[in-house]
């Protein structure tokens, strides 16, 4: 199994570099690492239009607008340090207990994985 990993975990903040929505900043809701796609909170955001439907108990379902986020490409967004507040390039580092931090090129500092 060839799965892409990517730098970005659920809860990391990202700014869009890209795109229709570049420059915004937001949190990652979701990430789908199988097709290199995330989901960011407010950004690439989609109107559904829900019609009024009868369900299978006989009642109705209601109708109206939903908003919601559709992925974009994990290679739209960068993930932003909290110690220099932009956007930055990072870097693996093995630590000797086995976990990985990821590095901010520009400050040397790691960022800190959510959750
Ligand atoms: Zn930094």
């Amino acid at each position: 199994m060839t799965q892409k990993k990517l730098n970005m975990r659920t809860g990391d903040t990202v700014q869009v570099i890209a795109g229709n929505d570049i420059g915004r900043q937001g949190q990652v809701l979701r990430t789908i690492p199988s097709q290199g796609l995330v989901v960011v909170q407010d950004v690439n955001m989609r109107k559904h239009h829900k019609r009024p439907s009868a369900n299978a108990k006989g009642g109705i379902t209601e109708g109206g607008i939903v908003t919601h986020e559709e992925p974009i490409r994990v290679s739209n967004v960068m993930l932003v340090c909290p110690h220099c507040d932009e956007p930055v390039r990072t870097r693996r580092r093995h630590d000797a207990d086995g976990t990985i931090e990821r590095i901010c090129k520009r400050c040397d500092n790691p960022i800190p994985t959510p959750g």
